[in-house]
């Protein structure tokens, strides 16, 4: 399993999603990350990986609600 983090600047959030999930797509986001708006941390072998760098950017970890 690989898992990524979605560090959204502007809702100050960090999601932790699974690569495959249809709101990470490996990395990509569904439609292109917008660098003002977020940027992807990852891959990460784990969940608790993910959740290290989450937690790392200072912003409130989340669990996505699809993956
Ligand atoms: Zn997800």
């Amino acid at each position: 399993m690989r898992y990524w983090v979605y560090e959204d600047r502007r809702g100050d959030r960090a999601t932790i999603h699974l690569a495959h999930c249809v709101h990470c797509n490996h990395g990509q986001g569904k439609q292109g990350t917008r660098p003002e708006n977020g940027r992807w941390h990852g891959p990460f072998g784990s969940r608790d990986g993910a959740h290290v760098a989450a937690t790392a950017t200072h912003r409130a970890v989340h669990r996505c609600g699809r993956c």
